[in-house]
């Protein structure tokens, strides 16, 4: 598996970095932000640390990012997107809290998240499993389901299925029997199906770490798995 290349983080600023996909269409988008508070109005996060969205906007516009990167902020935003929404200038909200989490030095991101990340990036599944462990509690589960729905069996890198189900790496990991509701509801509907035997975690951490080059090579092995087994519907958890 090769090794990923993540992106240099010296020297760059958080302005810079969410200026740079807007400048042809809107240069220096934050300028654009009224102070309304629309957006910190409807947000679950809003007083946490003592910030908000207005409040983050104003704190990069005036050189303050790094207040911004170190806060609790950004790690207990949703990105559910309701501030972005509710914009009346239309900024690109979700995108410049992901920037300031992307800023955070990896070995200060909270939790497991990033452990989580480079896992996937070098197991093909955010907890590490093994795919020989994998492909025995496959076999091991389904043949539990196979007493309740006869011959049935968990189908693993099969050409021309409809439907790819990717998983998320707790069930196997810790909820087992939880994988079996996807598959009853498609045996049920009576659709053709599958899942691979690498490369199957469909829990993203990238996108909650700001971390764009592992989750486009996490998304990108997906894609790869849904072409090569041709595919005509991905099926992500979450
Ligand atoms: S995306 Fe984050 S900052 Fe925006 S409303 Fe949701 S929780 Fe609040
Ligand atoms: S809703 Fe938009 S314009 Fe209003 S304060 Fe927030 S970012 Fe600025």
């Amino acid at each position: 598996m090769d090794p990923l290349v993540l992106t240099k983080r010296e020297d760059l600023r958080l302005i810079d970095l969410f200026n740079q996909e807007q400048v042809a269409t809107a240069p220096g988008i934050l300028n654009l932000c009224l102070t309304c508070g629309t957006c910190a109005g409807g947000c679950p996060a809003t007083g946490v640390d003592g910030w908000d969205m207005r409040k983050a906007v104003r704190a990069v516009l005036l050189g303050l990012e790094q207040e911004l990167i170190d806060s609790k902020f950004p790690w207990v935003c949703t990105l559910c997107g309701r501030c972005e929404h509710a914009c009346p200038m239309h900024i690109d909200l979700v995108r410049l809290i992901r920037t300031a989490r992307w800023l955070r030095p990896r070995d200060k991101v909270p939790g497991v998240l990033h452990k989580g990340v480079e896992m996937c990036l070098k197991t093909g599944n955010n907890v590490g499993i093994p795919q020989e462990d994998f492909l025995f509690l496959m076999e091991d589960v389904g043949a539990e389901l196979a007493e309740e729905l006869p011959g049935f069996s968990v189908p693993i890198d099969k050409k021309g299925a409809k439907f790819l189900l990717t998983i998320n790496s707790k069930e196997p990991f810790g909820e087992p029997e939880d994988m079996k509701f996807w598959w009853k509801i498609l045996s049920a509907a009576n659709e053709s199906w599958t899942t691979t035997s690498d490369n199957w975690e469909g829990v993203n951490w990238g996108l909650f770490t700001g971390d764009d080059e592992a989750m486009k090579e996490v998304v990108r092995r997906i894609v790869e798995n849904y072409k090569k087994l041709e595919c005509e519907y991905l099926l992500l958890p979450e």
